[in-house]
């Protein structure tokens, strides 16, 4: 199987190759083998995509709101009509069974375009009155030159959230895919060319934390915005704070799902599946630990258990497939010992736990029960199909426990009683919460995280204050007071 691109890069609207940058092999995780070899870019590429993006966004910038909206929308027409071969990249690139890729990936990143490719146009400032005929006016300017550096469990669906939002607004970006899924970013750069935006205002460049590292601190940078890990956005956040440049961190999670007696049980268990083993349980918002109130635990658990024993494991270009790989060897190995210590520290395990032999990074969807705070499973973000069920009694201990960690990105509560869901999602301490749903992030809507979980928000309309600056413009009409 072969997803050789045309290029490593794409800058200033056309595929760019230099083999003297270290290679970088993409492998399919079913399977491991090597389908496609790229190379990091080098300096002077990086320079060329910079230099790009600093030219394209001055023509950009001064179109018509609509004009690039119009723009926007085509991409996500595009997007749409070939959404079947872009899901099939997405799903060699990451692993991700084609089920899912063909409906939650290159569709979303759609979404983000036709969203911001209209909201643009409704963009207006303000008027303020300061006396005597005097006014003020406000304007939103584009910042510039932005970085967007990608995650590798939704390479399409980040790109895209960050390339919609900058693009529309007037910005220009240079786009860092993450080593291990440098595929698919490429394909919306080719699709925005396709779809009439100007050579250079959304630039590629592959490589590894050094390349995002030396993105971040150049002077024609003016915002970066990173999906990672919570220690790669403190390097990140500290590196653009030398030049103080705007920053958006969407960085990692240990959210809590609470799920109370009067619960509708399907319904409950469907989510808590879905926020553990969608995408092999690498998703951000996961609701990784499951808070379940004693009354319902054991009826919980025996069900959760028939309908995990029931997931379609295997390879994921087959549609029927479930579930697919583990990223990478070394994810697979980092979750097989969160597993291992979630056994030593007497978590009950209730089904899975172990690997899946033969090729590819396959892991059996796990459930641990009986499991405390204070266990390392119950702490750490696994980024894997892992879930710890925690017990609890009553509401105010649940919340108390549930907001006891450094991360803040997401929760959801589950309850047939709306005022207890509204009190509930009131307390908890995340940048987003579910009530009897998990997950569903549309483009509608903002997301991002608070604590370590990140700073500043993707989509809805706070993507405006995350991609533009205000300007006031101070306008005159009295005889100038001046006291010499
Ligand atoms: P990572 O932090 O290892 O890497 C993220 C990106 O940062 C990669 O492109 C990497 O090359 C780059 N990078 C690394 N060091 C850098 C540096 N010093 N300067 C600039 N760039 C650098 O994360 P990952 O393993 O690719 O992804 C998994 C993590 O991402 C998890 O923690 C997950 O929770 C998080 N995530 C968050 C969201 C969100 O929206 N909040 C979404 C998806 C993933």
């Amino acid at each position: 199987m072969r997803a050789q691109p045309e290029a490593s890069h794409f800058i200033d609207g056309a595929y760019v190759e230099d083999t003297s940058g270290a290679p970088i092999e993409c492998r399919y995780a079913a399977t491991g083998e090597v389908i496609a070899t790229l190379h990091e870019a080098t300096p002077a590429l990086i320079d060329r995509a910079l230099d790009a993006a600093q030219r394209a966004q001055v023509e950009w910038a001064a179109l018509r709101p609509v004009e690039r909206g119009r723009v926007l929308h085509k991409a996500a027409d595009i997007i749409r009509a070939r959404n079947r071969e872009l899901s099939e990249l997405e799903t060699l690139d990451t692993g991700k069974p084609l089920q899912e890729t063909l409906v939650a990936d290159a569709t979303s990143g759609a979404d983000a375009l036709e969203y911001f490719a209209g909201f643009v146009a409704t963009v207006t400032g303000q008027t303020i009155p300061v006396g005597g005929g005097d006014f003020v006016y406000t304007t939103r300017e584009p910042l510039g030159v932005c970085v967007g550096i990608g995650a590798w469990n939704y390479p399409t669906q980040i790109a895209c959230w960050k390339a919609a939002p900058a693009l529309a607004f007037g910005n220009a970006m240079v786009f860092k895919p993450s080593d291990v899924t440098p595929l698919c970013a490429l394909k919306l750069a080719e699709i925005l060319i396709e779809a009439g935006a100007p050579k250079g205002l959304f630039n590629v460049v592959q490589g590894r934390g050094g390349v995002g590292a030396s993105l971040v601190t150049d002077s024609r940078v003016a915002k970066v915005s990173l999906t990672g890990s919570v220690p790669t956005g403190r390097k990140v956040y500290a590196a653009a704070a030398e030049g103080i440049r705007h920053v958006t961190m969407e960085l990692g999670g240990k959210s809590p799902l609470v799920i109370f007696d009067d619960a509708s049980l399907e319904d409950a268990i469907g989510a808590a599946m879905l926020g553990n083993f969608y995408s092999t349980g690498q998703i951000c918002s996961n609701g990784t630990r499951v808070f379940v109130q004693k009354g319902l635990k054991e009826r919980f658990l025996s069900r959760l258990k028939e309908r995990t024993d029931a997931i379609v494991i295997g390879e994921p270009m087959i549609e029927a497939t479930q579930m697919g790989p583990m990223i990478t060897a070394d994810q697979l190995g980092k979750v097989m010992g969160y597993i291992a210590q979630g056994k030593a520290e007497g978590a009950r395990l209730i089904t899975g736990g172990s690997r899946i032999e033969g090729p590819g990074n396959f892991v059996q969807p796990t459930v641990f029960a009986d499991v405390t705070d204070a266990m390392v499973i119950a702490r750490e973000e696994i980024f894997g199909p892992v879930m710890a069920v925690l017990d609890f009694e009553t509401e105010d201990e649940v919340i108390a426990r549930a907001n006891a960690t450094e991360f803040g990105l997401a929760a959801g509560v589950f309850t047939a009683d709306l005022a207890r869901a509204h009190r509930v999602a009131a307390k908890l301490q995340a940048g987003t919460c579910w009530i009897n749903a998990y997950n569903l992030t549309p483009v509608e809507a903002p997301f991002g995280g608070s604590k370590l979980s990140g700073v500043g928000r993707e989509n809805g309309h706070a993507a405006l204050e995350h991609y533009t600056e205000i300007k006031s413009v101070y306008v005159g009409v009295n005889p100038v007071d001046a006291p010499y």
